[in-house]
């Protein structure tokens, strides 16, 4: 059965258990009401903004003691031992999700001109696979993609990504790769288990690359990009405890507080998707449950009311730190 066709034909379905997820969590955020002041453990309350020298040398001495990484920024380090502190011993540790899949599209782009103001066709794909119980990377998905509408890749285009004509000349159409995707997946017998997740870097590469694309190439929305876990937002959450746009770390601001250098190219695909991964890494290092953080709609119909055709929908701070202290408490492991 072709991806098209198999995608039409589980899209109500598919639909209608996205939106029973989210009731999911409504529910179970409100049936716990009493655990929300969890946020104290990963909150403003108990962190001390900012953190003076004394309380984080108490930070790393502890941290040394318990055997964990005392690389990374104040809050970070704060938050590692926060996260460790609340881990009941002796149990096996669970997880919500057992594999994660790292996508950072690069598209088609002109200078001055805003991402998300116009529409963007995907030239590169990459994806990177994290096994959550081992906590390493497993392998990679590499393809770029033939733009149709905007063949000539613009100079400023080029020079950001890094990607060149003839690479995308040579390449295939976005079908046909997102076809090889949905392959690589089952080669992993992810077509069948549930328990992964997209993560990216932040709301673009679903609600604008993808949706936009997808629309261009005539094809249904796959299930496994309706929830995606968006990194910088969860990182923010947990390690620098608020929920301002203004204040969120991009993909190097992450790294730095991590003590991680960059490697590879900014805006190449690939490595910008290997960079995320090894935050993701060092995020479930140091205990950190991935669950998705935003509800991804795809609006085929009500395209013309819409400045986009997908609607990006972010799950609240308070439900997702509910379920990952439900799911936390149970979790016991070392670095
Ligand atoms: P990124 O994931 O940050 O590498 O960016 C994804 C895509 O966003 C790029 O392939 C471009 O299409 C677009 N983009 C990123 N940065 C810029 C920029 N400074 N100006 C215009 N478009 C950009
Ligand atoms: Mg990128």
């Amino acid at each position: 059965m072709s991806t098209a066709s198999s995608c039409k034909m589980t899209e109500k379905s598919e639909e209608v258990a996205a939106k029973a997820e989210c009731d999911d969590v409504e529910k179970k955020a409100a049936g716990n009401e009493e655990l929300l002041p969890v946020l104290n453990d990963l909150d403003e309350a108990e962190k001390p903004n900012p953190l003076s020298p004394e309380i984080l040398a108490q930070v790393v001495e502890k941290l040394q003691g318990l055997g964990l990484s005392t690389i990374g920024s104040g809050p970070v380090l704060h938050s590692r031992l926060s996260l460790f502190e609340k881990r009941k011993p002796g149990l096996k540790p669970e997880y919500a999700l057992d594999y994660l899949i790292v996508i950072d599209f690069e598209a088609t782009c002109y200078e001055n001109k805003r991402a998300g103001t116009y529409e963007q066709e995907i030239i590169e794909f990459p994806a990177v696979l994290i096994d959550i119980r081992n906590r390493c990377v497993l392998d990679s998905f590499h393809r770029y993609c033939r733009p149709v509408k905007h063949r000539i890749l613009s100079d400023f285009c080029k020079t950001l990504t890094g990607i060149s004509q003839e690479q995308v000349d040579r390449a295939d159409s976005f079908a046909v790769v997102l076809k090889e995707f949905e392959e690589w997946l089952i080669r992993y017998d992810l077509n069948r288990k549930t328990r992964w997740c997209v993560a990216t870097d932040g709301s673009f590469d679903i609600g604008l690359f993808l949706s936009w694309q997808l629309k261009a190439s005539q094809l249904s929305p796959p299930a496994y990009c309706k929830m995606f876990v968006h990194i910088p937002k969860l990182f923010q959450w947990i390690y620098l405890f608020n929920d301002s746009n203004k204040e969120r770390a991009g993909m190097y601001g992450m790294l730095e507080h991590l003590g991680l250098q960059p490697e590879g190219r900014l805006h190449s695909g690939i490595d910008d998707a290997r960079n995320l991964a090894r935050i993701c890494l060092q995020m479930i290092h140091d205990g950190v449950q991935f669950r998705p953080t935003d509800v991804a709609y795809f609006h085929e119909e009500d395209e013309k009311k819409r400045e986009y055709c997908c609607k990006v929908v972010p799950l609240n701070k308070k439900k997702w730190v509910t379920m990952h202290k439900n799911t936390m408490s149970r979790m016991n492991f070392r670095k």
